[in-house]
């Protein structure tokens, strides 16, 4: 069984990406705009924050109260759109529940926006020639590529259809000539979807969901949940488990991610890369 490590796959990525914007350290900028309390964005926010600092690249973090309306964002979101220093915007999702989300998404510009959530990107990434592809499943691509998994002629279960993960990492199988299929709350026998699949990827949210009965022997398992538990034996209070019931599905499975350390890990480094994708791009273009 290979143990698919984000974490020290991330870590070369990083290394990778610090000597190459070596001359430009400090010239690339991603803001990142958070709105409300909501805790796990906060996390998120600060590892992007961190990861940023580590590499060289300027950070800007926005953060504005629960109460910021549609029309206040975008306006702010307007002016960094023509703010020539900075090269990605990231709006921290899920946004509170009053703000219209798409509208907000809409007003990024194209070629700003870092994790291809704007539907210009998203049609590009429909066609198969993106601007930048979404952080998570970009990862996801990169690991298996890493750990020399093949994707051609596979057929792949995808579990969950969110824009920012579920839609976009079926799209990227299918544009590597896997048969793909889509699951979601409404799928009639999703069990026996999930069986017939060689590579089953998990967007769910929900904790532990696929059991080891569920997949077949040496399928390959990429887990992106991430939740957290509590548990009181953790001097956090709590620990992160993914949508796999990893203990048990990692004796099936040819080839799993653990969490945390796996698509997490990931995510923030393909986050860095993109930055630097669209910061060339934004160049060219002068
Ligand atoms: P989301 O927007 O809540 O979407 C969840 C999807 O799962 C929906 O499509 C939903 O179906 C489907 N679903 C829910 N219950 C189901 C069930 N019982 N059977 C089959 N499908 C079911 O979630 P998301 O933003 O994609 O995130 C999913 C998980 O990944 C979360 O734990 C999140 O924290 C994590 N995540 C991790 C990373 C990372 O970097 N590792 C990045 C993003 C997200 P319907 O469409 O029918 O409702």
């Amino acid at each position: 069984m290979i143990l698919l490590e984000g974490k020290t796959l991330s870590t070369l990525e990083k290394e990778r990406i610090r000597n190459e914007i070596r001359k430009e350290k400090g010239r690339i900028n991603l803001t990142v705009i958070l709105v409300g309390e909501d805790p796990s964005s906060k996390v998120y926010v600060s590892s992007k924050e961190k990861a940023c600092q580590e590499l060289g690249i300027d950070s800007r973090i926005i953060r504005l109260p629960e109460s910021t309306t549609t029309e206040e964002l975008i306006n702010i979101i307007k002016d960094l759109n023509s703010n020539n220093t900075v090269n990605g915007i990231l709006v921290q999702i899920p946004l509170p529940g009053h703000i219209n989300e798409e509208e907000v998404l809409e007003s990024i510009d194209p070629s700003k926006d870092v994790d291809c959530l704007h539907p210009y990107n998203m049609g590009r990434l429909l066609i198969g020639k993106p601007v930048v592809e979404p952080c998570t499943p970009k990862g996801i691509i990169k690991m298996l590529d890493h750990f020399n998994i093949s994707i051609e002629k596979k057929k792949a279960v995808v579990i969950g259809r969110s824009n920012i993960v579920g839609k976009p990492i079926a799209l990227m199988l299918m544009h590597r000539n896997a048969t793909v299929t889509i699951c979601h709350s409404k799928t009639q026998n999703l069990e026996r979807e999930i069986q017939s699949a060689d590579i089953v990827v998990a967007a769910i949210g929900k904790p532990l969901f696929v059991k080891d009965s569920m997949i077949k022997e040496g399928t390959i398992v990429i887990d992106v949940g991430i939740t957290r538990m509590e548990d009181k034996a953790n001097e956090k209070g709590y620990r992160l488990v993914g949508d796999v019931d990893f203990e048990a599905v990692s004796k099936k499975a040819s080839a799993i991610t653990p969490v945390p350390g796996g698509v997490g890990a990931m995510t923030i480094a393909m986050l860095m890369d993109n930055v630097i994708r669209l910061y060339r791009l934004q160049k060219e273009r002068k």
